[in-house]
């Protein structure tokens, strides 16, 4: 192998700049050569990259987001889409493939590596929920951000015994509002795997208040059967019954932006490592991710036919807590 590429892609996430730091820098190092694919799928299939250098990826391990840009890329579904990627990919003579990515651009991995391409995934999505790595590159400080602004809130609901309501990131999985939810104290926590009703949020704030505390946080993932909007509402509508609203912090894009945590930045630079690492020993049709504290491989095939869940125990956990 002499030339590879890398392309970040889906929701951009943070440790991302600091996983193709790693890929250009240990991809040199093996004597190669190493191309950064601006906006996903999209550049390549366009034909947007340019052969980086280890000084062209200095000062970005601190920075949030993606130096090469990411982008949501519908041709990229299609073969045709495929076809020009790889056509795009010979002409320069690259023969591998890095994707750093979440659920979505791992989909497109397994796609071109079944098209015969040597394609490694680096897992890297915020909402955890990528089968195949225990963490994924972002969650730690989108975790933080998260936690922070749980801790804020409290302080005010506890000045004006109010329950204030947070929603966090997750579409389809409850990974951050519950970790945060633990890690912050929250007095209740709505995930998408557990569908809840708002009488049973209310059930549990009169029950808070009539044990004497002051404040009562809701944390709430964006895909829970009622997000924060449609909750606020619903108390609104009912509040003679239910007895008090919510006020609401939708937390949205600001979870992702921040800089990287010491986890996230070694975690990606682990990744990056172990993806050139898997290229070079020709292990290819993986996606390299962290388990039980080491780097491992995993088929993109059995990633992409499995779903990653919570723990539920946690969930009863978050329970026995709540004093
Ligand atoms: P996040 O979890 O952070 O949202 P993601 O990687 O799941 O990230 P998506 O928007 O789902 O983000 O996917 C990113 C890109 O991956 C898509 O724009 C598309 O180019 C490619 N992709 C997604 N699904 C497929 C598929 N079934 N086949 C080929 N390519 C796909």
């Amino acid at each position: 192998m002499k030339s590879i590429a890398v392309l970040t892609s889906g929701g951009d996430a943070p440790g991302m700049n600091a996983a193709i730091r790693a890929v250009v820098r240990t991809g040199i190092a093996k004597g190669w050569e190493v191309y950064g694919v601006q906006h996903g799928y999209y550049g390549l299939m366009s034909g947007d990259m340019q052969i980086m250098g280890q000084r062209d990826v200095g000062g970005i391990v601190q920075q949030g987001g993606t130096v090469l840009g990411s982008a949501r890329a519908l041709e990229f579904k299609t073969v045709e889409g495929r076809q020009k990627a790889l056509r795009e990919l010979n002409k320069r003579g690259i023969e591998g493939l890095v994707v750093i990515g979440g659920n979505g651009s791992q989909t497109g991995a397994y796609a071109l590596s079944e098209m015969g391409f040597p394609v490694v995934g680096i897992a890297s999505t915020i909402d955890n929920d990528l089968y195949g790595s225990e963490m994924t590159i972002g969650v730690d400080t989108a975790l933080n951000i998260a936690l922070e602004a749980i801790d804020r809130l409290k302080i005010t609901a506890s000045s004006h015994q109010r329950a204030f309501l947070l929603e966090v990131m997750g579409r389809d999985c409850g990974y951050l509002a519950l970790m945060a939810g633990i890690a912050g104290g929250a007095e209740f926590i709505s995930i998408p795997e557990i569908p809840t009703e708002p009488e049973d949020i209310a059930r549990e704030l009169h029950a808070a208040y009539e044990r004497g505390k002051k404040h009562g946080i809701i944390v709430v993932a964006e895909g829970a059967k009622y997000n924060a909007n449609a909750l606020v509402a619903y108390f609104k509508e009912h509040k003679a019954e239910l007895g008090f609203e919510l006020r609401a912090t939708i937390l949205g894009h600001i979870q992702r932006g921040g800089a990287p945590t010491a986890f996230d930045r070694l975690l990606a630079t682990r990744l990056g490592a172990a993806a050139t690492s898997a290229l070079a020993r020709g292990e290819y049709g993986v996606l390299v991710g962290m388990n039980k504290s080491a780097m491992t491989t995993t088929a993109l095939s059995v990633v992409v036919a499995n779903k990653k869940t919570v723990d539920f125990a946690l969930i009863e956990l978050q329970k026995e807590l709540d004093g």
